[in-house]
């Protein structure tokens, strides 16, 4: 460490840097971490309502089928046994997600796995002959007609801001049909929500670690870079690098959160609503993340939003445009990797689930740590 107060800055105590700040401390490097929000864990935060974990920066549900992540976080944490079964809101009539014989049952009355494969491919005939050149004729040309208008076109006109005809079709690669009356909306082995919450699970992460709130690394990068031997880097970055190339590109979310004075609002802990004369994209009740019993409820409206620098970034916009821009930082960072290093959602521009998020971390452990 010789001149260096610690071996470690870690800037971003988002579950990233968390991670990684852990295990150093494992090891026997002293780290300190901060970040620039007033509250620890990033984006997997929940802030406490009426006794109820609100997830302030989107839903988020934990599920994997890596069973070393899995068993990482249950060495700090344990699950409980939600599982995620949006529904659709659709013209005032649910179906069941993801697309299942549930969901089939609802649009057609068919009853068995034969009778739903019948009726798709007929639906799908009528666009057998089209080269899709855009998300519109690709989910026609995947699903047909009354998939494609009751439970997606609406609802990814909302979430890319613009008509399905304008996106790309390589968005949808394919259409998860499931041919059995499972509303389970993941395929992974394990799943669930923290019990105790989100904040838990970051709080045993930073458990005795020196911890800095409120400071944005921006704001006095030199005096926090002569505090350490190495920077771990986990914010956006083009921010890094001054974006002297441009600015990377997301999409970014607006949220509207209301305490109900009722206990049950919608009896799920997601709702979609998938038609595009209703503005927000989904109605988030988080009590039913955890089975709550309070006597309110706390109910979030997602609405889809550009991103500019007044709101989060959260879903990076992966485009040739986009990904060539990244390699020019990604070149500028490999010159400076003496001193920093890169890592986490923003640092990758990469759309990482939590579980992929803490085995890229885990991975950066046993590559410079271990
Ligand atoms: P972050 O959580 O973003 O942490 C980065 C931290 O760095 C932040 O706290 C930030 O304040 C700090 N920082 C940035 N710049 C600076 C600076 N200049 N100075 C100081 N601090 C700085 N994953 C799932 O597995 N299941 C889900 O259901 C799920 N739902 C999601 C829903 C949404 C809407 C989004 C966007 C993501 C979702 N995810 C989900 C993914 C999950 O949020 C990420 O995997 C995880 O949060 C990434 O952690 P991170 O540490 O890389 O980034």
């Amino acid at each position: 460490m010789g001149k260096y107060q610690y071996d470690y800055l870690i800037v971003g105590a988002g579950l990233f840097g968390s991670v990684f700040a852990y295990e150093a401390k494992q090891s026997g490097k002293k780290v300190l971490v901060i970040d620039k929000r007033d509250h620890l864990g990033g984006n997997i935060y929940c802030e406490n309502i009426e006794g109820i974990n609100v997830h302030k920066y989107g839903a988020h549900i934990f599920h994997t089928s890596n069973k070393e992540v899995w068993e990482y976080v249950n060495q700090f944490v344990e699950f409980n046994r939600f599982t995620n079964s949006p529904v659709a809101n659709y013209k005032g009539k649910l179906y069941n997600l993801p697309f299942n014989m549930n969901t089939f049952y609802q649009l057609w009355g068919v009853k068995t796995p034969a009778e739903a494969k019948a009726k798709i491919e007929g639906q799908r005939k009528e666009f057998a002959n089209i080269t899709p050149s855009n998300l519109e004729e690709q989910a026609l040309f995947l699903g047909g007609k009354d998939i494609y208008e009751a439970l997606i076109k609406g609802y990814t006109e909302k979430q890319w801001g613009r008509p399905a005809v304008e996106i790309p079709a390589f968005i949808i690669q394919r259409l998860p049909f499931r041919y059995t009356f499972d509303n389970n909306y993941f395929n992974d082995i394990y799943q669930g929500i923290p019990i105790g919450g989100y904040n838990k699970l970051i709080d045993c992460l930073l458990n005795n670690i020196e911890v800095r709130s409120n400071i944005n690394y921006f704001e006095n990068k030199e005096e926090l870079d002569g505090l350490a031997e190495k920077i771990l880097y986990t914010g956006k970055i083009d921010e890094f690098f001054d974006c002297k190339f441009g600015k990377l590109e997301y999409r970014s979310l607006h949220f509207e959160t209301e305490v109900l004075d009722m206990d049950n609002f919608q009896g799920n802990a997601v709702v979609n609503y998938t038609e595009k004369d209703i503005a927000y994209t989904r109605i988030i009740e988080h009590k039913h993340f955890e089975f709550g019993t309070q006597e309110k409820t706390v109910v979030t409206r997602e609405y889809p939003h550009e991103f500019s620098k007044d709101n989060e970034p959260y879903y990076p916009m992966n485009d040739n445009t986009n990904e060539s821009l990244l390699l020019k930082y990604q070149e500028l960072a490999s010159e400076v990797a003496h001193k920093y290093i890169f890592g986490g959602r923003l640092s990758d521009y990469k759309y990482y689930d939590m579980d992929d998020t803490i085995e890229a971390a885990l991975k950066l452990v046993k590559d410079i740590l271990k």
